[in-house]
């Protein structure tokens, strides 16, 4: 950890100013009770014979994950951000269990709301002025015909990731034409064009139907890839499975290339997730997740108005391996319709499988 492993006088000779010297002794103070309460959790954990210890911060919903030694330190309410450094991860702001409400809400309001009030730029971008945001997240949203989706999922994630003090751009990657919805494909497509932007150091894919519980879910990246929505009430708060990477995940846009994105070949509903999951394993990549609560979503009920679940996914994922370099972001081409909405960028794109031509494995 960086600030319980510099002295004091180092910090005066990195830091001389004494607003900063400041906000770094306080950080380290908090740290260092932290760490401290942190190790008397994990020792009376190993002395009790009841609990169990997978060893990873995987909760997979039925182990004990709740009772891991939960790092809690949210810095207080007093503290005093400084605009030349980077903001924390764990700020004061960020509560925990938020309100969520499901009720329907004209886009125009939502508009209204955060560019007049909250300060949101035209197109979708945010950034806050008292500290230095840690990541410049993309936002990635795939969307067909979900209207009345996109203001409830602004509603909540704006000031979420407001609290969170990120940079942050919404892109709403919209598939037009008949062909079957092809979420992944919508990625790749997004993630090009929002690097045309700005250099955005993190990708968040998320759907519009996902909206998170608890502001602690960190939306920033890190070493790893994470899966966001660990936790969805529509699976009982329980993750279905182990390898389970869908609805919301976040990539550095290192980890991104290395994978080559998404698959192109998965048309209608099912198993790009499962395919993203194996590249990123393939990459010699683990996926973290959000312990306990943090991970909680809830999920806007849908109909799947005549989409179709795509039955070739079981043969493509036996060959994830073979196709992940020749499939993906390097074989990808588009053109895309672009407008500038008051929250999010949109990018309107006809998709059919010619557009991600793939040579025999
Ligand atoms: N989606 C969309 N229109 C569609 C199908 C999917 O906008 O017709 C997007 C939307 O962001 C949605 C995501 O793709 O949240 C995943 O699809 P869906 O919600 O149908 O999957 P499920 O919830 O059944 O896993
Ligand atoms: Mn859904």
């Amino acid at each position: 950890m960086l600030f319980t492993s510099i002295t004091l006088n180092s910090i005066c000779l990195l830091f001389p100013s004494a607003n900063t010297y400041f906000f770094m002794v306080q950080a380290q103070g908090i740290m260092l009770r932290d760490n401290v309460r942190t190790i008397g959790q994990m020792i009376r954990l190993y002395t009790n014979k009841n609990s169990t210890l997978n060893g990873t911060d995987y909760p997979d919903g039925t182990n004990s994950s709740e009772y891991l030694a939960q790092p809690t330190t949210y810095l207080p309410e007093n503290f005093t951000y400084a605009q030349n450094l980077p903001c924390p991860e764990r700020l004061p702001s960020m509560k925990g269990l938020m309100e969520v409400n499901m009720t329907e809400v004209p886009m125009e309001v939502i508009e209204m709301k955060f560019s007049k009030f909250f300060g949101v730029e035209f197109g979708g971008q945010w950034k806050p002025k008292d500290c230095r945001p840690r990541w410049k997240v993309a936002i990635l949203i795939p969307f067909r015909n979900r209207h009345e989706h996109l203001p409830i999922l602004f509603q909540h994630l704006i000031p979420m990731l407001q609290r969170q003090r990120l940079h942050f751009g919404f892109y709403v990657i919209e598939q037009s034409g008949s062909q079957p919805f092809n979420r992944a494909m919508l990625f790749n497509v997004g993630f090009m064009e929002a690097m045309k932007d700005l250099d955005w150091d993190c990708l968040i894919f998320h759907d519009v139907d996902h909206i998170p519980e608890n502001d602690r879910n960190y939306y920033g990246c890190g070493q790893m890839p994470r899966h966001f929505a660990a936790k969805l009430d529509k699976y009982m708060y329980i993750l279905p499975y182990s390898e389970f990477f869908g609805g919301v995940s976040g990539l550095t846009v290192d980890q991104f290339w290395k994978i080559n994105g998404f698959p192109n070949a998965f048309w209608g509903w099912g198993g790009e997730d499962d395919d993203l999951w194996n590249r990123v394993q393939y990459a010699d990549l683990n996926v973290t997740r959000p312990e306990g609560e943090i991970g909680k979503y809830k999920s806007i009920p849908h109909h799947h108005r005549g989409e179709v679940q795509f039955l070739g996914r079981y043969k493509l994922l036996r060959y994830s391996k073979e196709r992940q370099h020749l499939d993906g972001l390097n074989n990808l081409h588009y053109s895309p319709h672009i407008s500038l909405s008051s929250l999010y960028k949109n990018i309107s794109v006809d998709l059919y499988p010619e557009l991600a031509p793939i040579t025999e494995y």
